[in-house]
């Protein structure tokens, strides 16, 4: 029964650390959020819905095309078209 407190405890004080990592910012619109996609026009580590309103320019294709053009090249290092 005592261990049975001890996991529950921990897991609390686990959970609760865990929360506090999660509070990322985005490096476009600065908000915080609990998920970041990288951005495919450069390294950027950016928000859902700035991936979104990114996935609405009429420049995504090429942004799309030019990443997988550079990994087809054995680029990985690429960082993207630049975002204007
Ligand atoms: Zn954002």
């Amino acid at each position: 029964m005592l261990n049975f407190f001890i996991v529950t405890a921990t897991a609390v004080v686990n959970s609760k650390r865990n929360k506090a990592k999660m509070n990322m910012k985005c490096q476009r619109c600065g908000k915080e959020t609990c998920a970041t996609i990288m951005s495919m026009f450069n390294t950027e580590m950016i928000c859902i819905s700035c991936k979104e309103d990114e996935q609405k320019r009429p420049d995504y294709q090429d942004a799309v095309k030019a990443d997988e053009m550079a990994i087809g090249q054995g680029n990985f290092n690429f960082r993207g078209i630049g975002f204007r």
